[in-house]
């Protein structure tokens, strides 16, 4: 049995589990942490809303947008500037760099090893973690980012396959993002499709193709998807491809929500908005609460509104592009971004969900 007892051992050393230690040795830099992870680094943007001045590791923002684009299934465009907020990006190599190069080495406290965690036991001085090396540490509390299956029994997933390229011609408008653009008619009964785009210079961009889906990830017709849409909006432009960003995330609640000596975070803990997939500041406001050990609850009507997104997206998928397309074009995209994250009042949701597809909600809120 290991003597050395660790305060808090952090599984995963992704987006949450590092915004936790980074919160936790702040609030006491005397804690002992332990940090154990498998070593995936999978390349990924990680975007988010934010005032300009943002809360959100400002000194690790690479970009920031005041204009976003949305572009309607129609092809129309509707740009907006979302003041007071901005767009930020942050790239996980540029995180990881801060956080294995700079972060952990300054800071004593933490314990960071390659391991792959195989099981949790509760004991009376502790928690036992397993390893499948057969190491074991113990430590009084353990945050786990594990992935955790969803419970939901009709689950959609959002994939995402992404590449960064660079355009012979300065073509591009570097100060509006686009966040999501419906013109290619390829989406059908079985995926929603649309693209993202964050222009980081006149000529360099991600341009992503982003599937709303049940079925499994299909890296060739996602590739033949990004190619049409290249050549529907850029077909005289010669560019190169640097570098690729895919993946695939749930659209929906975590398994079980641990809470107590061994607790979720990320994720696996409900902090991803499981009808837009949007984590990155949940995940650090989460990291701030329990270094405060302050819990916040959500109001339950956040909850409500999600539930029902999320049931039009998985029942009425060929109808994505229609709602969006009525939403961006009735509601002011400051509007909707401040109600993604749960930050209206009640008149303003009100408002909101009035300009909506009543029969289409009313339909799933009768369910
Ligand atoms: C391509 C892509 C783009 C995204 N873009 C955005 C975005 O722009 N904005 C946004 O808010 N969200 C975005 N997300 C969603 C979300 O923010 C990310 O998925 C985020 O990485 C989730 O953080 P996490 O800590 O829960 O999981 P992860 O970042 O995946 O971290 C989990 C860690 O646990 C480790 N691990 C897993 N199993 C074990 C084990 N058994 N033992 C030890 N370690 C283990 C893994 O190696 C990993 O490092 C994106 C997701 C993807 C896939």
């Amino acid at each position: 049995m290991p003597s050395l007892v660790y305060d808090i051992a952090i599984i995963g050393a992704g987006a949450s589990g590092l915004q936790l230690v980074f919160e936790l040795t702040k609030a006491n830099p005397e804690q002992k942490i332990l940090l154990l992870d498998s070593g995936d680094r999978s390349p990924k943007s990680w975007c988010f809303w934010d005032n300009k001045k943002a809360t959100c590791f400002p000194f690790l923002i690479e970009k920031s947008w005041d204009s976003m684009l949305y572009k309607t299934s129609k092809g129309e465009s509707i740009t907006s500037e979302i003041n007071p907020l901005a767009y930020h990006y942050i790239s996980s190599n540029h995180f990881f760099t801060y956080f294995f190069e700079e972060f952990i080495p300054t800071h004593p406290n933490i314990t960071c090893m390659n391991a792959w965690v195989t099981n949790l036991v509760e004991m009376p001085t502790g928690v036992e973690i397993r390893c499948k090396s057969g190491d074991s540490f113990i430590a009084l509390k353990v945050a786990d980012s594990r992935p955790i299956k969803s419970s939901e029994d009709d689950l959609i997933f959002q994939h995402f396959s992404g590449k960064f390229i660079e355009f012979d011609e300065p073509i591009l408008d570097d100060s509006t993002m686009t966040l999501m653009d419906f013109s290619l008619p390829a989406s059908t009964r079985e995926m929603s499709v649309f693209h993202y785009i964050l222009p980081f210079s006149k000529t360099k961009a991600l341009i992503e193709t982003t599937i709303f889906t049940r079925l499994d990830y299909d890296k060739e017709t996602y590739e033949g998807i990004w190619h049409s849409y290249m050549k529907l909006h850029y077909s005289n432009q010669k560019f190169n491809i640097h570098s690729e960003e895919n993946g695939s995330i749930p659209m929906g609640k975590p398994f079980i929500k641990k809470e107590g000596s061994i607790f979720s975070i990320g994720a696996a803990g409900g902090n991803m908005k499981a009808s837009t997939g949007y984590a990155f500041t949940r995940m650090h406001q989460d990291a701030i609460n329990r270094a405060k050990n302050k819990v916040i609850h959500t109001p339950n009507r956040f909850h409500f509104y999600d539930s029902m997104l999320l049931k039009i997206m998985q029942k009425e998928m060929n109808k994505i592009p229609e709602v969006m397309d009525r939403l961006f074009d009735r509601v002011s995209t400051p509007l909707i971004l401040r109600f993604l994250d749960d930050k209206t009042t009640l008149s303003q949701e009100i408002g909101l969900l009035s300009q909506l597809d009543i029969p289409l909600f009313l339909k799933h809120l009768l369910r």
